[in-house]
């Protein structure tokens, strides 16, 4: 078996003879003479002119994709039990490995199963009225349910994400996601995908509490030996994986009330920037109407303005910008896309990195008081609801009020708001020099099509609950293991699960 490295044309691409010829000159042999072979991987290359597909290719005897081992384990009663709290990305990932160690993982999810979820999304949107337990953010699959499903991270060197990828395809991913450098499964095929890790977990001999806010821990002698629920219930285990995400603000409370450890970090915070996809594709593409042949187009852009990162983050093509908000009181936006990308809308998240030095007090809590002020600030200039306070990209450069908004595609409606008032001064110096550069990078960003929509303020939580770097747990509270994102150790669905992993790997088997 051999690998080998092609670039093809768009066209090429298309063309299965196209590439069976590229792959038979690559190797220097007559395409009659040519073993079998299968594409492992590919990207898209548009830095230059000349768009191209930069393919792996396995020549020879093709291997089958490796699967993971985990629908093949069974119940088991008597073995170690582990709570974990929070069912998103990290949770599951945790109860699957703790499944394939022999563990029993019971998972607590303050909100509801995917199926009861959904009606409450779409509740929201009607009502403007967000349910604190069942939202964007809560309920099962947690904030990567309805979410883009990309499932790229820098933090290869955390876990195995080829097992991650392995999974998602084992509950109906698209195997293409093997392949693809820039995989995303879509919001329309999550739900399912995270109701069959359900169905595993549960006949591994796994258990679900939804519903089911945990309000306290249970320790005893310096042990955390399980949790407290909101309706006083006490759930008993030999562990505790709290991977309760970044807007769980109950769960900093509860550690600062009994007086546990927490540590301030840096996060961002920013707007979404919409534009209409063509333009994106445009400007990716150079303007050669690949539409047709090639998948909308996506960007990353990084810049650096008087020591603070602005970047852009969880850029949907084809996406819809949704309202993330956690409680009643706030606005925060965030964007999701289905399988195909097709809303004809591309947005993305453009944030500026906050450090402590940046706000006005000590400590995590004037780093998390100065996100809901923010987030507060957002909810008043839409009128008191989560309307998108919103302002055209060229008015927000001017520092000028919008007096027409251009079109959006936010579940729900956009208001015309100020957002250079509403955001702190240095976010705003940064995101307008930001703007310029990106636009210099990307001739044609900045144009009187692009909207922007406030507040990106979730993109990674400002507060680290802290673990020791070698049994990961808790420095106070010996059997407790801080996790993903909301205990700041991930950033993303893939880097999430990774780390729900590497906390079961960590508890100590008897
Ligand atoms: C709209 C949207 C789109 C996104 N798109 C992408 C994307 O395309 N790719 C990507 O990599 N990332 C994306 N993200 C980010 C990604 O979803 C998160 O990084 C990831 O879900 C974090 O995983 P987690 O398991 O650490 O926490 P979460 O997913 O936040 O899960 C935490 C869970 O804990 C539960 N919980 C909270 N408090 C309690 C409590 N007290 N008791 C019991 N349960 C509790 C919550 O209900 C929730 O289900 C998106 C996020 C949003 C909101």
């Amino acid at each position: 078996m051999k690998q080998i490295q092609i670039d093809l044309s768009p066209e090429e691409y298309a063309s299965e003879a196209a590439v069976r010829r590229a792959v038979a000159r690559a190797l220097g042999v007559a395409e009659t003479a040519l073993d079998p072979f299968r594409i492992t991987r590919r990207s898209i290359d548009c830095r230059r002119r000349n768009v191209q597909y930069h393919c792996t290719v396995e020549v020879g005897t093709v291997s089958e994709t490796e699967m993971s081992s985990i629908t093949s384990i069974s119940g088991n009663s008597s073995r170690l039990s582990v709570v974990i709290v929070g069912a998103g990305p990290a949770g599951l990932f945790a109860a699957l490995r703790a499944l394939q160690l022999g563990m029993k993982p019971i998972i607590v999810e303050r909100g509801k199963a995917v199926e009861e979820r959904k009606k409450d999304i779409v509740n929201l949107v009607r009502t403007k009225e967000v349910n604190p337990d069942s939202n964007w953010c809560f309920g099962e699959g947690g904030a990567g349910t309805y979410s883009d499903g990309k499932l790229y991270t820098r933090s290869t060197k955390r876990g195995d994400v080829g097992e991650v990828l392995r999974l998602f395809v084992e509950h109906g991913a698209d195997p293409d996601i093997m392949v693809d450098v820039h995989a995303h499964i879509g919001t329309d095929r999550l739900p399912a995908i995270i109701a069959r890790m359900r169905e595993t977990i549960i006949s591994g001999g796994g258990e679900y509490h939804f519903n089911t806010r945990i309000s306290d821990l249970l320790v005893k002698d310096g042990r955390v030996r399980g949790v407290v629920t909101a309706a006083g219930d006490e759930i008993a285990a030999d562990a505790v994986i709290l991977a309760t995400g970044h807007s769980a603000r109950d769960i900093y409370e509860l550690f600062a009330r009994r007086g546990w450890l927490m540590e301030e970090k840096p996060f961002a915070l920013g707007v979404r920037v919409e534009h209409p996809q063509e333009l994106i594709n445009e400007i990716q593409y150079h303007g050669k109407g690949y539409s047709r042949l090639l998948p909308p187009a996506t960007y990353s852009l990084v810049t650096q303005v008087e020591g603070h990162g602005v970047f852009s983050f969880c850029m949907c093509p084809g996406g819809v910008i949704v309202p993330a908000a956690t409680a009643a009181g706030q606005q925060v936006v965030n964007g999701m896309s289905n399988a195909a990308r097709n809303s004809g809308f591309a947005n993305s998240g453009i944030a500026v990195t906050v450090s402590p030095d940046d706000v006005k007090g000590e400590g995590w809590h004037a780093l998390l008081d100065f996100q809901k002020a923010v987030e507060q600030r957002a909810f008043e200039a839409a009128g008191g609801c989560i309307d998108a306070p919103s302002q055209r990209l060229v008015d927000f450069l001017r520092r000028k009020p919008s007096s027409r908004l251009n079109k959006s595609n936010y579940m729900g409606h956009c208001v015309a708001a100020p957002l250079h008032e509403v955001l702190p001064e240095f976010v705003v110096d940064c995101l307008i020099q930001g703007f310029k550069d990106f636009d210099r990078k990307m001739r044609g960003f900045i144009t009187e099509e692009a909207s922007l929509l406030a507040v990106e303020s979730r993109t990674s939580s400002p507060v680290r609950i802290p673990r020791d770097k070698e049994s990961l747990q808790h420095p106070q509270l010996q059997g407790l293991y801080p996790c993903g994102e909301g205990a700041g150790y991930a950033g993303g669905i893939v880097s999430s699960a990774l780390d729900g992993m590497r906390c079961v790997e960590a508890i100590p088997r008897k």
